[in-house]
Formats: C-alpha cells, structure tokens, sequence
C-alpha cells in the first residue's frame, strides 16, 4: 500500500505555534522534506525529532517530487515542511501536491501557522472576502498585469513581501491604487517585536522615506470601497442634465423605457423623477 503525504506547517517565529499532531506526525513519518535542511535542523533539534530528512526546494521541485513519489509508492510516508508556515503557500509545495494527486497518493494537509492567515486576521482590515495574491511576479509585465488586477479588486489584498523590495513595492501599489489606500503593514508576526502598523499608502511610502525596513513583512490592502465608488459615479452623472444622461443610452441604442430605468439607477433617484425632471428641462 502507497504511503502518505503529511503537509505540516511549521512556526513563523514562534516556537510554541507548532501543533501536538505536528510533532506526532514528524516524529512517525519515516521521511521529512524540508525546503532547506540546515534551517529545519534547528527546529527538529529543538523538538528532539530524529527522522532522516531530504532537501525539496524550489531548484529541484520536479525532478525531487518524482523520488519522493517513488517512495511513497513503496509504502512510505512522508512529511513536507518548508522553512516556516503553512506547505504550499508561496512555496514549492504546491508542485510536489498536484504530482502526488496525478498519481493517485494520497495527501493530508495539517491546520497551523500561516503568515496570510495570522496578518489577515489583525489588520483591522474586512476579512470576509480576501484575495491572496502571495509575492507580486519579478517579471515587470507580469507584474503590471497583476496590480492593474488588483485596482479593481473589492475584496480586502494580501500581498508577501521581502523587506529589501517593500519600498519599490509600496510605491508601485500607491501609484497604481492611488495614496489613499488604507494599509496594514504587519511585520515580525509571532516574533517579540510583532508590529501592525497602519497606514495610508502614501503614509507607508513616508515612513520608510525615512527608514529601512527590517524583518519579514505581509501587507494588508483594502479593497475598493463599492459605495464610494457609487457616490463617485453618482457624482459624475450628476455634472450633466437629466436629458444628456437620456441621450447618453438612447443613443448607444437602448430604448427609451430602458435608458429611463437606468437614469434613474445611476442618479439615485425614483423613475417616476427622471420623467418629471426630463418635462420640467422641456419647459424651461
Ligand atoms: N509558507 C509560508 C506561510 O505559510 O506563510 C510563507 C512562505 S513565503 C516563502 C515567506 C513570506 O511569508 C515572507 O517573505 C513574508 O512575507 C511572510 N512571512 C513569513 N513569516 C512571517 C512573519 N513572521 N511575519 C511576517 N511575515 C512573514
């Protein structure tokens, strides 16, 4: 019978988040992948685990998840964990997932630490609809594509974010999703000095005009706003007449019941107003 494979998530600077079930789980796989070695040697010394380990990173996550599935096919089980956080986000973990799944392994993925997840939560921000967007692309038009997406997205952002590239990133963000922006920069999550700080993204590029950022960083956007931005297209109908905003639909063909209804949709107003509004500019 095929072994497992067992997604564990390790602590993001807190040695205390590591689950019970984690621990049991490294402790009886008989192999644990981990994104690098060295660094999760001081985690499995710290727990006292002693299970052999084999790197699986980003270098070799194709050609490494075609031995790992060879052993799982021998019957054994395998965990993966990566240098900190949940396996799988924003790292090689997805791949070596997708292949097991194509050939019929079966994969469990444990509950527990996740930096998106632990930021999400104490920004302040609405956290009932998010995106996850994980690091914006390097690839320059890719990346363009990616924040022109996220100009128009409602729901509250995510974004990962190196400390050496958060500067370039939070004007970019400001210059594509405008200065006003409300922010939450939540850094050294876990850690002793966790910090949310927040911010405009005009206000974000302020601070660190003047100072280098230090330590690991997710930021938290919000959405548009979808009443103001009502109120904004509201506004601007309202600069021309009733009849302008008539003519506006009759002429890209819609019928006049039709163009009436939407009118009275884009002004805020009852039908019944749009045609007394349209007799009353008649008469003067
Ligand atoms: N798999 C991980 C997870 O579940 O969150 C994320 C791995 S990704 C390679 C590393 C990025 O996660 C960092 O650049 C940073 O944006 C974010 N991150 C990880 N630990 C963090 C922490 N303690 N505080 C703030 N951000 C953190």
């Amino acid at each position: 019978m095929a072994g497992l494979l067992y997604l564990c998530p390790t602590p993001i600077g807190n040695l205390s988040d590591i689950s019970k079930r984690v621990l049991s789980t490294l402790n009886e796989v008989d192999l644990i992948a981990a994104e690098d070695t060295r660094n999760s040697m001081k985690l499995m010394n710290a727990f006292d685990i002693h299970v052999p380990m084999t790197s699986y990173h980003e270098y070799n996550k194709t050609q490494k998840a075609y031995e790992l599935i060879d052993r799982l096919k021998e019957g054994k089980n395998i965990a993966l964990i990566t240098d900190a956080g949940t396996p799988g986000i924003s790292d090689p973990g997805e791949v070596l997932v997708r292949m097991c799944h194509d050939e019929g392994i079966t994969v469990t993925s444990l509950p527990g630490p996740c930096a998106c997840i632990v930021a999400l939560t104490l920004s302040g921000l609405p956290t009932r609809r998010f995106c996850f967007e994980g690091f914006l692309p390097a690839d320059k038009k890719e990346r363009n594509e990616v924040l022109e997406d996220l100009k128009k997205e409602y729901r509250t952002i995510v974004l990962y974010e190196a400390p050496h590239h958060l500067k370039n990133t939070l004007s970019e963000l400001k210059s594509v999703l405008g200065g006003d922006r409300k922010a939450a920069l939540c850094r050294e999550l876990t850690k002793k000095f966790e910090e949310v700080m927040r911010f405009t993204l005009s206000e974000a590029c302020e601070y660190y005009d003047a100072k280098e950022p230090k330590g690991e960083y997710v930021l938290v956007i919000e959405g548009i706003d979808r009443n103001a931005e009502k109120e904004e297209s509201k506004k601007s109908w309202m600069e021309i007449s009733v009849r302008e905003h008539m003519q506006h639909y009759l002429d890209s063909g819609i019928d006049k019941k039709e163009a009436m209804k939407k009118v009275a949709k884009d002004r805020g107003i009852p039908k019944n107003e749009v045609y007394r509004e349209l007799l009353s500019e008649d008469m003067n």
